[in-house]
């Protein structure tokens, strides 16, 4: 008989057979997604046909208007929250951020993806418009630049698939560790396993939202689009 090695390997002596780790707990199956789709397991936020399961930030429901599947926000429609809530969560968004060209930095194409609806991951036209590397697109706005620049151009459709874990919180809100944020924008790994920092306190449980950067200073009309939205909630 083989000697097993933790690695899972097996020391073998001339003519021993290697016993096989017995069976164990299995993973969950969940059917992978085919191109364009959520995969079974998916909690769907917007499927391209119905956005009410969206609503501004004071309870009215979303009035950025669908056609074609595609979920078209325009600035002063106020960022949009799910009414599905999660703590730790893989998330799937696709955008798409209109050409520009008369804007530049932080004006051109701003929105954001929201975790909890406070964590930013910056939405913007990156592609040949330079801005400070933490507010640019791919950034978890404010804590952590991306690690490479993988932009689309403007009108092209791009993708984040992201791996949220939340801070954790003692029962009194205060912060007990930093969450972690995993990032792949155009599936480029941008964000690795970066620190979260709740520096407002943490929640158990927060919406996803879609920033509206019309709150801003000289904001221009901007029309965003997004399509195909959806999380796996992920245990603690
Ligand atoms: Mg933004």
């Amino acid at each position: 008989m083989g000697k097993r090695l933790a690695f899972g390997m097996c020391l073998l002596a001339a003519g021993s057979v290697c016993a096989q780790k017995p069976d164990g707990p299995q993973p969950v199956v969940a059917a992978p997604a085919e191109a364009g789709r959520p995969p079974s397991d998916a909690v769907i936020l917007f499927d391209g046909w119905d956005n009410s399961g969206w609503s501004t930030r004071d309870g009215k429901p979303s009035t950025c208007s669908i056609s074609d599947g595609v979920m078209n926000c325009r600035t002063g429609v106020g960022t949009i929250q799910s009414s599905a809530r999660f703590r730790s969560a893989q998330i799937h968004l696709e955008f798409n951020i209109p050409s520009m060209p008369g804007q530049k930095g932080q004006l051109r194409g701003n929105s954001g993806v929201l975790l909890q609806g406070r964590y930013e991951i910056q939405i913007l036209d990156s592609f040949e418009n330079p801005t400070y590397a933490d507010g640019s697109c791919g950034a978890l706005y404010g804590q952590s630049a991306p690690l490479v620049n993988a932009s689309r151009r403007p009108g092209e459709w791009q993708v984040y698939d992201i791996v949220f874990h939340a801070p954790s919180c003692a029962p009194d809100g205060t912060v007990q560790a930093p969450g972690r944020l995993t990032l792949f924008h155009n599936g480029l790994l941008v964000q690795d396993h970066v620190p979260v920092v709740a520096k407002k306190g943490c929640v158990d449980e927060g919406p996803l939202a879609l920033q509206d950067h019309s709150g801003f200073k000289d904001a221009p009309d901007t029309t965003m689009k997004f399509r195909n939205i959806w999380l796996r909630r992920l245990a603690p």
